[in-house]
């Protein structure tokens, strides 16, 4: 079977290296991929927000199934165009997409669902904004309503604070249009942790537990990232909530996609924040989690393609998903002054015999035949073992090993 990847991330890495263990997938293509990828499969420069090219190559290279990563193309409704011309495609169509694609269509999905959530309010203008915050207590969540690369998200602690996050974003613009509608939330404390799961629709598959840490220093301080890091299990995972999570927040969630008639045939990532053993939803991604999948990725022992299939045919029931019981983790090697700016093209070295630690790409390029950097989080270091401890001795090892001007890491990854 022929695969096509979408995305050039280190998930989509993940993704790939999974699919290449299947025996049934004989070739892997990537739009655009990166260097890591190439080693396994054939990477084609394009833009992922272009459908008719991806669906022209789709056709006449006969892929047999396309898997979407990020959240641009899914929001596009990729999906839809992909299916219209009888392709096989693993990712929610647009109209699913929209749980993340917009906050508000998100939040309005979980109370018609009863769905645990935050209060909320949705805004259309600035003026709506100020009166509805009366509503609220401070902290105060504001939300740009649509896809913001991790920067729509601001919590206040005061009105002045408050009115001036609004005006950037309904007046001046600031996030291109995305916070040209607000939901305005009640804030939430507890333990946040995050779910991935796989759907055909009909049935869901919750996937293991992994810790993301979001911030750029140790310790959880700083501005917030993409991510630097996963371990899976998730340590810090609280006992016993499987059962309140699949009763409260699953079960609902596949009832109102039914009901909804939502054509969700993908990943579903649910943002957790959980507190006296209870679970609410902070948000809905249509996609999976980066750097999450690295580690997921390496603790799925059934075959891939049969889940994506099993999703893309609404035969997820059949499939078997099994997991080992090892230890994951997920180191991110970043650019020197990520996520503000930073220098790329710098040139890695030391990175073959990497043993014991599998790498994913994310921001590399080749260039004059060299390796070179090209993004803000550049690597991700894996490591599988029996403890925490082994595997972040692993990695720990590997990161220092590896070396371009600039290199940053979390020293902290799977620590509270
Ligand atoms: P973007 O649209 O910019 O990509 P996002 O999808 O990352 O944003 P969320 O995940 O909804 O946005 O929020 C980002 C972070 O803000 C969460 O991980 C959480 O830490 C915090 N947060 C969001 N909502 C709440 C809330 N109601 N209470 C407390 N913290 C919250």
């Amino acid at each position: 079977m022929k695969v096509l990847v979408i995305g050039s991330g280190g998930r989509e890495h993940a993704i790939a290296y999974k699919l290449n263990q299947s025996s049934k997938v004989d070739k892997i293509y990537a739009i655009p991929g990166n260097p890591g990828i190439a080693k396994i499969g054939e990477c084609i420069s394009g833009n992922v927000e272009d459908n008719e090219m991806i669906v022209n190559f789709a056709k006449e290279h006969k892929i047999d199934l396309t898997v979407i990563g990020p959240e641009v193309p899914l929001c596009n409704g990729l999906a839809n165009d992909l299916e219209a011309a009888g392709l096989m495609a693993f990712g929610p169509t647009k109209r699913a997409a929209t749980l993340e694609g917009s906050k508000a269509f998100s939040k309005d999905f979980m109370i018609r669902h009863n769905i645990p959530t935050a209060k909320y309010k949705e805004v259309n203008s600035y003026d709506e904004a100020i009166e509805a915050i009366n509503e609220f207590d401070y902290p105060l969540v504001i939300k740009a309503d649509g896809l913001a690369a991790g920067k729509g998200v601001v919590i206040v602690d005061n009105l002045e604070d408050a009115t001036a996050t609004l005006k950037e974003m309904m007046i001046d613009g600031s996030l291109d249009g995305a916070g040209s509608k607000v939901v305005l939330e009640e804030f939430l404390t507890g333990f946040e942790c995050s779910l991935l799961c796989f759907t055909d629709g009909e049935t869901i598959v919750p996937m293991v537990s992994a810790k993301d840490h979001k911030q750029i220093f140790d310790g959880n301080i700083g501005p917030n990232t993409g991510g630097m890091g996963t371990v899976s299990p998730n340590p810090f995972m609280p006992e016993g909530m499987d059962d309140v999570i699949k009763t409260d927040i699953l079960d609902p969630f596949m009832q109102g996609v039914k009901d909804d008639n939502m054509d969700y045939r993908g990943v579903v990532f649910i943002g957790l924040m959980i507190e006296d053993g209870k679970a609410k939803v902070l948000e809905f991604n249509v996609r999976f989690g980066d750097p999450e999948t690295q580690s997921i990725m390496l603790r799925l022992d059934s075959d891939l393609y049969d889940i994506m299939v099993g999703c893309a045919t609404k035969t997820l029931k059949d499939v078997k998903v099994k997991w080992n019981d090892h230890h994951v983790a997920c180191l991110v090697l970043s650019s020197g002054g990520y996520p503000g700016n930073y220098q790329k093209g710098i040139e890695i070295k030391n990175i073959d015999d990497c043993d014991d630690c599998v790498i994913f790409h994310a921001g590399t390029a080749i260039k004059d035949n060299k390796l070179v950097t090209s993004g803000g989080r550049v690597l991700n270091i894996c490591a599988t073992g029996a403890s925490l401890d082994e595997v972040r001795e692993k990695v720990y090892t590997v990161a220092k090993k590896i070396d371009f001007e600039g290199k940053y890491y979390r020293s902290d990854i799977g620590l509270r």
